[in-house]
């Protein structure tokens, strides 16, 4: 019975963790681009200096008790940073009701805060730094050792990188950059064969559907306007957590043409 309640509280726990962890992604998104440390020194606010103390630097709570702004010159800090805890808080939670207490939860978790980084990186400046991809690839990796036999995670990093590898020389790098595929096949090792496959897929569609308004317009320069990291980030965690979200339109499809076909 007791362990049935701690099983109950661990997405609770998890997302209690993960809003943590979250307010730390925030530090490396600001720090990393400045070569600065992510461990040192403490906190400041960025527009007068005033140091940030424990109590205001609880994450989302703090936000908004102080009304998003600095407690001392009333600065406004952006909605970004409760955002981007709450975006973590809610995957480690996902990641706790889909794995239970395993160590697939804890490398799921960590990639997903790994990937919410790259997100708003990518974001800001266009660039998916190796410092990003090589975690990214490690706890993957880690994910699919629990998961998958071994050959799915090498599979599925050759399939999704040698994908986006293709789509980067067919385009000559104007759909996208080689973080891109560094990261795609990074992604692959927590992907099977057939996840892969969709990632690629869904990245044609999406990188069909983001140039061709472009190309109808006719406007130019705007090779490097819309980052395709976010995108791949968004793709890869629906593939991690909930492959059969993906899948749901196709399994439709095929029953529809199970029931349907023997009748045509
Ligand atoms: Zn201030």
């Amino acid at each position: 019975m007791s362990s049935d309640i701690a099983l109950a509280f661990f997405p609770l726990a998890a997302s209690l963790f993960g809003l943590l962890v979250g307010s730390f992604v925030n530090v490396v998104i600001y720090r990393v681009p400045r070569g600065e440390s992510v461990v040192f020194p403490p906190s400041r606010c960025t527009a007068c200096g005033h140091r940030i103390g424990p109590l205001e630097n609880i994450p989302v709570v703090s936000w908004l008790a102080l009304g998003g702004r600095c407690s001392s010159c009333k600065a406004p800090i952006s909605v970004r940073y409760p955002l981007v805890e709450l975006v973590v808080g809610a995957l480690f939670a996902l990641s706790a009701i889909e794995y239970g207490p395993t160590l697939a939860c804890l490398a799921a978790s960590l990639l997903s805060a790994v990937l919410v980084a790259v997100l708003f990186f990518d974001l800001d400046h266009l660039l998916i730094p190796d410092a990003f991809v090589v975690p990214c690839a490690i706890l993957a990796f880690a994910f699919s050792a629990t998961q998958h036999h071994m050959l799915d995670a090498f599979e599925g990093a050759a399939i999704a990188g040698g994908g986006f590898l293709l789509i980067y020389l067919a385009t000559r790098g104007r759909g996208m950059g080689l973080g891109d595929v560094k990261l795609a096949a990074a992604l692959g090792f927590a992907l099977q064969v057939r996840t892969s496959v969709a990632l690629v897929a869904a990245s044609f569609i999406a990188g069909a559907a983001i140039a061709l308004p472009v190309l109808v317009a006719g406007s130019r320069g705007r090779r490097d306007a819309l980052p395709f990291g976010p995108f791949l980030v968004i793709a890869g965690l629906v593939l991690v957590f909930a492959p059969q979200v993906a899948f749901a339109p196709f399994e439709a499809y095929r029953h529809w043409v199970q029931m349907h076909g023997a009748a045509l």
